[in-house]
């Protein structure tokens, strides 16, 4: 019997619906609102402290000695030693050495246009040479307009570090060009920082020279030495090029990218700071699959502990709406359902279908002189014997007051009327109240079977007429129906 209360599945449904939407918004709602925090951060303040971090350690290492070899260019005794013909060696190795141990510097170096001597804090290193490869970059100095450069370069002098050296032009008195001098520093302080940057932070930072060059990196940037071939900067490179600092973002390698670019004016490098966004986001994007793995799981629990409470109540509800309290037998109303269903099945597959209604005797007596406690229990005890001699596939039901009705499927009349019988001489001999030996019972029981072409109720109401019968003919008897007059 399945009178359905409320839309069960429906319910789970909407309720699975609900939970989903509330907790996929909120979760991502948090995800965007975390991702929007985290983006402005690195835009709006790491990666400019980074950048302004790096330049003024780079300004420390890199701007100092500039400051340097411009005051070597202009040193009167430099100037003056050149002019008077280069004579003494070691005074001019002592000068370079002086400079070298009292700016800390790796090197520091005068090469002479008159003599080519490339001169250092121990005397004469050697012969610059114009078929030298190595000495390209004084070629390089004495063509150049500006007053100086920088440039990393394998330091000879220095077991060949990587060195950045300030390479300043030289003037004598009249403004003729007389040689070029400067200082050398390793780049490994700076690159160590850099270095440092990048791991600690994951983000790339390197130096690009006013063509777009890498100059200078910590560990490998992972980018086309020119920015221009790059993917994702290189189409944005002449506007950054222009801008000299800012903030950029772009694509390369499906990751989003953010940038922050820094112009060195001593340098005339550019300082760039980049951070892979993605990966920066990787930490809250575990969270949200955390979240929603959790929202999940909380969903199935929260549907899964409905659906059996559900279950229950249901259960609960309709038992209430189709048992009799009493008895425990179903109701008349459970038993309308019942008849619908059984007729048709009975369409489906013709079986013969028995009807049998029992009325107790003379049970207003047992009311009145025995009470209407013994009056229930002797109905109870009446139920149980019932439920005792009938199949599972039969069906009984608390008709009316002190009547019963019971269906028994695939039976026929013969066999009906021999379980009418056993019942009714089962209630007889029975003693329902072992207190009052005396209280007997017994029952009338009216007999029919579906003809098939009548309705179950004409069938019922035969069998009513057959309990009639039985009453009138004397009580404690089982009578059979006439057939039905079409
Ligand atoms: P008959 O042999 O002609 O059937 O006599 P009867 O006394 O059984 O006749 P009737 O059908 O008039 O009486 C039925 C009585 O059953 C009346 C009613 O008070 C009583 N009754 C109905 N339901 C209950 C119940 O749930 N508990 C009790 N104790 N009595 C009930
Ligand atoms: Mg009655
Ligand atoms: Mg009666």
């Amino acid at each position: 019997m399945t009178t359905r209360i409320f839309n069960h599945r429906r319910l789970l449904l909407l309720l699975s619906l609900l939970l989903s939407a509330g907790f996929f918004a909120t979760t991502l709602f948090g995800y965007f609102v975390s991702k929007d925090a985290i983006r402005s951060a690195i835009i709006g303040q790491d990666l400019p402290l980074t950048s302004s971090n790096i330049y003024s350690e780079i300004q420390k290492d890199l701007v100092r000695p500039v400051l340097i070899s411009s005051t070597m260019a202009h040193d009167t005794f430099l100037r003056d030693w050149v002019l008077k013909g280069e004579r003494d060696v070691g005074a001019m190795a002592q000068y370079l050495g002086e400079v070298k141990k009292r700016h800390a510097a790796f090197s520091s170096f005068f090469v002479s246009e008159k003599t080519g001597h490339y001169y250092t804090g121990e005397g004469i290193l050697k012969h610059v040479s114009a078929s030298e490869p190595r000495d390209a970059w004084y070629h390089r100095v004495r063509d150049m307009k500006q007053d100086y450069e920088i440039n990393v370069d394998p330091d000879l002098a220095n077991k060949d570090a990587l060195t950045i050296f300030i390479n300043y032009r030289v003037f004598d008195f009249d403004g003729n060009y007389i040689g070029a001098t400067g200082i050398g520093l390793t780049v490994d302080a700076v690159r160590h920082l850099i270095a440092s940057y990048q791991q600690r932070f994951n983000r790339t930072i390197y130096f690009v020279d006013a063509s777009g060059h890498i100059v200078l990196f910590g560990n490998q940037p992972g980018r086309e030495a020119d920015l221009h071939k790059a993917q994702g900067i290189g189409a944005q490179l002449d506007t950054i090029l222009r801008e000299k600092a800012g903030s950029y973002q772009f694509v390369a390698n499906g990751d989003n990218h953010v940038l922050n670019v820094n112009y060195l004016s001593e340098l005339n490098w550019y300082l760039f700071v980049e951070q892979n966004e993605d990966a920066a986001l990787a930490g809250i994007r575990q969270t949200l699959y955390a979240n929603l793995a959790i929202s999940l799981v909380v969903t199935l629990l929260v549907i899964f502990l409905t659906h059996i409470a559900l279950g229950r109540y249901q259960f609960r509800i309709e038992e209430m709406a189709s048992k009799d309290k009493l008895t425990g037998l179903l109701n008349r109303h459970a038993c309308s359902i019942i008849l619908d269903r059984l007729l048709a099945a009975y369409r489906r597959t013709p079986k013969p279908i028995s009807i049998l209604l029992a009325d107790v005797d003379h049970f207003k007596e047992i009311n009145d002189r025995h009470g209407h406690r013994v009056g229930d229990q002797v109905l109870s005890g009446i139920a149980r014997q019932i439920r005792g001699s009938i199949r599972e596939s039969d069906v009984a039901v608390r008709w009316g007051g002190e009547e019963f009705l019971i269906i028994l499927q695939a039976c026929d009349q013969t066999e009906a009327e021999h379980l009418a019988e056993k019942l009714r001489a089962s209630v007889a001999e029975c003693i329902p109240d072992p207190t009052d030996p005396d209280i007997r019972i017994t029952v009338s029981i009216g007999v029919s079977q579906f003809d098939g072409a009548e309705s179950l109720d004409q069938t019922i109401d035969r069998a009513d007429a057959a309990l009639y019968s039985a009453k009138q003919s004397g009580r404690n008897l089982v009578c059979t129906a006439a057939a039905h007059a079409a």
